[in-house]
């Protein structure tokens, strides 16, 4: 089981967090050969302000502010589905936000810890429950292609 839910809480040294992410990032995209584009950094690096999930639309506003000129949604848009393709985020459905991935390096399932107070997502991946759903969905003769999981309660800082 991989999980970063510990580093969700609020009160962890987070550059710390954002740099190692933007810095895993770069190192993925060049041995994939995939362009991290400066728009695509820039996006990238916003959604890892905080673990916190964050729409398209505050992403625009966000980086047209940062760059001082207003960024048309497709520079956005196509910089979420160039992230989205290398596994460096994920959007989370039921808030059609989205977080930054902890281990794009490893493929996983998700499996998200949203808290309902500070709405702080960590994410987990359990082989057990995914054993489970493979099982569940063989026995109904059902493909499963992927699944996103969405836990809601309180993180345990704001229990
Ligand atoms: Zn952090
Ligand atoms: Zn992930
Ligand atoms: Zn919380």
């Amino acid at each position: 089981m991989i999980s970063n839910s510990r580093a969700a809480h609020r009160d962890h040294d987070h550059e710390r967090c954002q740099n190692a992410a933007l810095a895993q990032a770069r190192a993925l995209c060049q041995h994939r050969s995939a362009r991290l584009t400066p728009a695509r950094e820039a996006v990238l690096h916003l959604i890892w302000h905080s673990h916190r999930p964050v729409g398209a639309y505050t992403l625009i506003e966000q980086l047209s502010a940062e760059q001082g000129h207003r960024v048309l949604p497709p520079t956005v848009y196509r910089a979420l589905d160039f992230l989205l393709a290398q596994g460096l985020i994920h959007r989370i459905p039921s808030r059609n936000a989205f977080i930054g991935c902890p281990f794009p390096e490893v493929r996983h399932r998700n499996l998200f810890l949203l808290c309902r107070q500070c709405g702080a997502v960590a994410e987990c991946s359990a082989d057990t429950l995914d054993q489970a759903i493979a099982t569940t969905a063989a026995r109904a003769g059902f493909a499963v292609d992927g699944h996103n999981l969405e836990i809601d309660g309180l993180c345990q800082q704001c229990q």
